[in-house]
């Protein structure tokens, strides 16, 4: 297991005295220890990024093919480590770490496909004799900001993505998961990845952050994460005319209109709040629900919310893990407060022990409140009690966010005009607000980014147009 950066195709030796312990967030111990960048090591990331690029940029789309489905295969291989690692350092469940491993795998295979299907346009002249072309080219070299929550699929999506469009790749995977991070670059290693097309390198944010940010040979800069950290890097960006893809935060709605099958309502409202402790951008955390079944609604969620099993996430039936750190808490507890303080209800939990933050439904949240305006990235479903359709919609769009959201109803005149009026880059009809997949348009509006992240899509953001023109014979100038 690398612990140390790696760069051009090899980590760093490093002396044991400058390793930090990596915590397990269930046991709140330390269970392994890693080596935390300094700026120069990031310096020489971008170096080596730079040195491989053109090499890389020529590569064959076949070859980048098969090493993106090289990858797929050696990471199915190692599949019970990764699962040890995403459950250890990242707080994942057993359930969430395999599903992790499979998505990635999946992924990998998925987004192979997309480095041969990049497309360029023949266009009509206005010069007789004149063909004019335009085909998309690498950017050169592109840096990966990520998360710690699903740590494996967001930063490997940034990596795969940008290798197939023929750029190499500087990551700096989240302090908290550097290991999983790190086993990325490993896996890529052994599936025959040249040197320096993929630079790992775990540090603090604000510590080897900006290195990337105003290096001018990183030509993009994709960023999953808060929106806070996100404004600034887009700043930053700008100011050094990076081009920038921001996936940042969310404040989900889940609105289940009067029609919706309750239990199926239940069901979907507890998958996407509760996966991952709460812990996901889409997380369904504002639950809306039509006046006439909001008591009934209530009954049989916190019902079935009571029934999540807590604890060991290596016990198969566990529902609900550690948050990742103890920090995170404290601050849920605080936005519950507040918002109990101005007339929310606490139905069910609202405490924890150690990182282990209970199930909980706060009831009649309204505008305004903590729990409906900011990100709790917890296990808290605040319901809210509409009118009516048109109510559910517009407070569906109060909201400053506008990453995924998803509507329950069998009336598809109504389901159609939620997903064109709702206001976020995701409507799911009849299903959670949590769903991904590796060709689909991720991303979000408002304060919850710009990009979107995954196939095609993603391979317009990630290389640049040129326009190119051919002149047939000998063209007419005026004098
Ligand atoms: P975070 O913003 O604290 O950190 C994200 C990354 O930014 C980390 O790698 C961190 O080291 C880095 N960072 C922090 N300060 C930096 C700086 N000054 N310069 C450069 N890099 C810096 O987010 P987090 O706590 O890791 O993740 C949770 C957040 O991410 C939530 O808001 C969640 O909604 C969001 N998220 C969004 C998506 C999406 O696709 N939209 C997916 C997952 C998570």
């Amino acid at each position: 297991m690398y612990t140390t950066p790696y760069i051009n195709g090899a980590p760093l030796e490093a002396p044991p005295a400058s390793f930090i312990d990596v915590i397990n967030p269930a046991s709140r111990r330390p269970f392994s220890k890693v080596l935390m960048a300094r700026p120069e090591h990031m310096t020489s990331a971008i170096d080596a990024a730079y040195a491989a690029k053109d090499i890389w940029g020529r590569t064959l789309a076949a070859e980048r093919e098969l090493i993106l489905q090289r990858a797929a295969d050696v990471l199915e291989g190692a599949r019970q480590e990764v699962v040890d690692l995403l459950i250890d350092e990242a707080g994942s469940t057993f359930g969430k770490a395999q599903f992790e491993v499979s998505f990635t795998v999946n992924m990998l295979r998925a987004v192979s496909g997309e480095a041969r299907r990049i497309q360029g346009n023949v266009m009509p002249a206005d010069v007789p004799g004149m063909m004019s072309i335009a085909i998309r080219r690498p950017l050169g070299v592109v840096a990966g900001i990520a998360p710690f929550n699903f740590p494996l699929i967001l930063a490997t999506k940034k990596v795969c993505l940008a290798i197939a469009a023929g750029n190499t790749f500087v990551l700096k995977p989240s302090e908290e998961t550097s290991l999983v991070g790190l086993k990325i670059a490993e896996i890529f290693q052994k599936a025959g990845l040249p040197p320096g097309v993929l630079n790992v390198v775990p540090g603090d944010g604000p510590t080897v952050g900006p290195v990337l940010l105003t290096d001018p040979r990183v030509r993009l800069v994709s960023f999953t994460g808060s929106t806070a950290v996100g404004k600034m890097i887009a700043v930053e960006c700008a100011k050094h005319g990076k081009k920038v893809i921001l996936e940042l935060g969310g404040k989900s709605p889940l609105i289940v209109l009067k029609d919706a099958d309750l239990d199926y309502a239940v069901a979907t409202a507890c998958f996407g709040i509760f996966i991952h402790q709460g812990q996901i951008c889409m997380a369904g955390s504002r639950i809306i629900v039509e006046a006439p079944i909001y008591e009934a609604f209530l009954e049989r969620f916190v019902a079935k919310a009571k029934t999540l099993k807590v604890g060991d996430p290596r016990d198969p039936h566990t529902v609900i893990g550690p948050l990742i750190r103890s920090s995170q808490c404290g601050l849920i507890d605080g936005k519950i407060k507040e918002s109990v303080a101005v007339g929310a209800r606490v139905l069910l939990g609202g405490t924890h022990e150690g990182n282990f933050y209970h199930p909980t439904v706060i009831a009649d949240v309204k505008p305004g409140m903590a729990a409906f305006r900011d990100e709790l990235f917890g296990p808290v479903a605040a319901v809210v009690r509409a009118q009516d359709a048109d109510h559910a919609l517009k407070l569906a769009n109060d909201t400053a966010y506008g990453l995924s959201s998803a509507v329950l109803t069998n009336d598809l005149q109504l389901a159609m005009k939620f997903a064109l009026e709702l206001e976020a880059g995701m409507v799911h009809i009849n299903g959670p607000t949590v769903h991904d997949e590796a060709t689909v348009p991720f991303g979000g509006v408002k304060d919850s980014g710009n990009g979107r992240e995954g196939g095609h899509w993603s391979m317009d953001e990630l290389t640049e147009t040129k326009w190119i023109t051919i002149q047939l014979g000998r063209r007419q100038y005026p004098f």
